[in-house]
C-alpha cells in the first residue's frame, strides 16, 4: 500500500461526496494503491450514511472508523492513525479546504528525496481575520518561548510522512493531544511546503474562538510546564525583597536610631512569609510536573534508524 489517507470528520455529510470524488480525481493518474480511512468523530448529522454509501460501494480502499460519540479531531485523527498501513501516511481534513492534488505533490517530494520523512503544508498568509491571526500568531510567539520544542507558525496537521514516523506518533499515547507539538517533539526531517487554503466546500466550521483558546491552553500544558516555574521566581523575588526591606531597617535604626513602627514590622514578616510560601509551592510545582511529564509516558527517545551488522536486528529498526 502506497498511501493512507487519514480523514476526520465531525458533521461534514455537505463535503464526504465531494472530497471523495475529488480525491479519486486528483490521484487517478499519479497514486495508485491508497486507503482512505474516515473517521467518523461522532457527528450528529448524515455523514456517517454518506460514509456508509461509500464503503458500501465496495472499492476496497475504504476504512471507516466510527466514534460513540464526539472526541475531538485530535482523538480522530490518532484513532486513522492506527489502521494507517500505507507507506506513506497523509492527514487531511474532509471539507477540501486542504487539496488532495497537494498530496499528489507531498508523495512526489517523499518518492524523491529519501532525506525527508515528512512534508507539511504551511500557509504562508493566514486567511483569516486580523484578530485571529493576530492571537495565532501571539500564541506561536509564547510557546515558543516556553517550550523546548519548535512550533512554525501557520504550519496545521496536514501532511505526509513516511510510515516510521507514524509509529513514533502511535508511541505518543498521552491523552491531552496537541498534535502541533507532537509532530514537532518526534522530530525527523520535515520540509516545510507553502500552500494555499481553500473556502469550505460546504458546511461550517468546527473551531469557535472559545473552543480555539482551550485548544491553545492544552497546547501550552502539554507542551511546557514553564507556568508553574513563575510560584518558584515570584516567590524567590517576594522572599528576597523582605531580606532587602528588613536589612534597609536595621540601617536606618543603627544609622538614624529610627525605630520600626508595628505596621512596617507586620508589612515585613508578610512579605517573607507569602514569598516562602510561594517558593514552598513552586517547588511543590516542580515534583508536580516532573510526574506529570511521566505520567504521559512518552517514549524516551525515537531512533530513525538503526544500523547493525547483523540483518536479524533488522526487523528492529523502527523500534525506539
Ligand atoms: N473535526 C473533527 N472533530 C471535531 C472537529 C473537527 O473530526 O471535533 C474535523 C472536521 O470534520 C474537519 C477537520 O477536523 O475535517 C477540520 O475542522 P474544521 O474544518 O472545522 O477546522 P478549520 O478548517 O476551520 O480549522
Ligand atoms: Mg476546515
Amino acid at each position: 500500500m502506497k498511501l493512507s489517507l487519514v480523514v476526520p470528520c465531525y458533521n461534514e455529510e455537505d463535503t464526504i461526496e465531494k472530497f471523495y470524488e475529488a480525491v479519486k480525481g486528483a490521484f487517478i493518474n499519479h497514486i495508485k494503491e491508497y486507503e482512505l480511512i474516515f473517521v467518523n468523530d461522532g457527528s450528529r448529522d448524515q455523514t456517517l450514511h454518506k460514509l456508509h454509501q461509500i464503503y458500501n460501494k465496495k472499492e476496497k480502499n475504504i476504512k471507516v472508523v466510527s466514534f460513540s460519540r464526539n472526541f475531538g479531531k485530535e482523538a480522530a485523527m490518532f484513532a486513522g492513525l492506527k489502521q494507517a498501513i500505507g507507506e506513506y501516511v497523509t492527514i487531511i481534513d474532509a471539507d477540501l479546504q486542504q487539496r488532495p492534488e497537494v498530496v499528489v505533490k507531498m508523495v512526489e517530494i517523499l518518492d524523491e528525496k529519501p532525506e525527508i520523512d515528512c512534508v507539511a503544508a504551511y500557509q504562508e498568509e493566514r486567511k483569516e481575520g486580523k484578530v485571529l491571526s493576530f492571537f495565532k500568531n501571539s500564541f506561536y510567539k509564547l510557546i515558543n518561548k516556553m517550550a523546548e520544542v519548535d512550533f512554525v507558525s501557520g504550519a496545521s496537521d496536514f501532511r505526509t510522512f513516511r510510515q516510521p514516523v507514524n509509529q513514533a506518533i502511535q508511541n505518543m499515547t498521552e491523552y491531552n493531544r496537541f498534535s502541533k507539538g507532537i509532530f514537532s517533539w518526534v522530530g525527523f526531517e520535515v520540509f516545510y511546503m507553502p500552500y494555499e487554503v481553500q473556502e469550505r466546500e460546504g458546511g461550517t466550521s468546527k473551531w469557535s474562538f472559545v473552543k480555539l483558546f482551550h485548544y491553545a491552553l492544552d497546547g501550552i500544558m502539554a507542551f511546557t510546564t514553564a507556568p508553574l516555574k513563575i510560584a518558584v521566581s515570584l516567590g524567590g523575588i517576594l522572599s528576597f525583597g523582605s531580606v532587602v526591606y528588613f536589612i534597609v531597617y536595621l540601617l536606618d535604626y543603627l544609622l538614624n536610631r529610627h525605630e520600626m513602627s508595628q505596621m512596617e514590622l507586620i508589612i515585613g514578616i508578610i512579605l517573607l512569609l507569602c514569598g516562602l510560601q510561594l517558593l514552598v509551592l513552586g517547588i511543590i510545582g516542580e515534583y508536580l510536573a516532573k510526574l506529570y511529564i511521566e505520567g504521559k509516558n512518552r517514549p524516551i527517545y525515537i531512533a530513525k534508524e538503526i544500523l547493525s551488522y547483523s540483518d536479524e536486528n533488522e526487523e528492529k529498526k523502527d523500534d525506539q
